[in-house]
């Protein structure tokens, strides 16, 4: 059984509709499939749709933007009841604050010269109420300012460039709230992109058992890092998951389904799931 839970749609900063990823995922032989928007779970409605139509159950889910000292990390909440009013409330929040930004970011960007980004990232966001960074990569690549998407984020949008503008978004314990008032797993995804030595690394797994996390994702970047989070997934009792973390079809990224095993032994985080049961 092919599973992947974790995909972006239109919905936030995806290039696929949410029916279009579920046939894609189908096309490509998964079977268990979370669609888990950037604060936005406007797309799972569209997404349940279309997986009646083709082999996939589909895990209602959302990626919740999290401030930990003074890092951005990303929470996953899977098989959530996105109309529980405790997470809508804290999602419009946040699509707030993400707005409120993307005024600042354009400022900042005005500020060196690189004009109409707002309306420009806004284009790119299409519908989506989840407007973010990845919206004013896609502009300054369009208008030539850079070549790709990574280097619209180490020349301008990263932490310390000249558009970065510092999020406020909640803390752990705030977002795991929510998505268990919503009935869903807490998933702390891609530790390993945090670029978190080990102590503070362990030190955030800590707060993250401390506030009620209950999976741990793995991702395929760097087998070694990825075993010394399974190693402390196990002293922490975690369980795992895994997803491709999927934006767009392409070359260098993973598609839907290209996921890390879980090693053998280990609780997976979907034995866990209603979809499941
Ligand atoms: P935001 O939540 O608006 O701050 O934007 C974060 C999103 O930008 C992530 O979910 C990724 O999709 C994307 N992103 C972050 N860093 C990079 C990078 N270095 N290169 C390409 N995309 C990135
Ligand atoms: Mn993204
Ligand atoms: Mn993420
Ligand atoms: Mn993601």
């Amino acid at each position: 059984m092919s599973i992947d839970l974790h995909t972006h749609s239109t919905y936030s900063d995806g290039v696929l509709t949410p029916a279009a990823l579920v046939r894609r995922a189908a096309s490509r032989g998964v079977s268990l499939l979370a669609l888990t928007d950037h604060d936005e779970t406007g797309g799972l409605e569209e997404a349940e749709q279309a997986s009646f139509e083709v082999d996939i159950q589909l895990v209602r889910g959302v990626e919740i933007s999290v401030a930990w000292n003074g890092h951005n990390l990303h929470v996953l909440g899977l098989d959530i009841d996105p109309h529980v009013q405790q997470l809508a409330d804290g999602l419009a929040s946040i699509r707030d604050s993400r707005a409120e930004r993307a005024v600042r970011i354009a400022a900042q960007l005005d500020a060196v010269g690189v004009t109409g980004s707002l309306p420009g990232a806004t284009r790119h966001a299409g519908s989506s109420a989840a407007i973010g960074r990845s919206h004013f990569a896609r502009f300054l690549v369009e208008q030539k300012h850079v070549r790709n998407t990574t280097d619209a984020f180490r020349r301008y949008l990263g932490a310390g460039r000249c558009g970065y503008v510092p999020p406020s978004w909640p803390d752990l314990a705030q977002s795991i709230g929510w998505i268990h008032c919503a009935g869903g797993q807490a998933v702390l995804a891609h530790p390993d992109r945090y670029r978190l030595p080990p102590r503070a690394l362990r030190s955030l797994f800590e707060d993250f058992a401390r506030s009620g996390g209950e999976a741990i994702e793995i991702s395929g970047d760097g087998r070694f890092r990825s075993s010394a989070q399974i190693r402390l997934a196990r002293q922490f009792g975690f369980a795992l998951s895994s997803g491709s973390d999927f934006h767009a079809p392409g070359k260098d990224v993973a598609d839907l389904g290209d996921v890390t095993e879980i090693p053998a032994g280990m609780p997976a985080v979907w034995q866990r799931l209603q979809a499941m049961r």
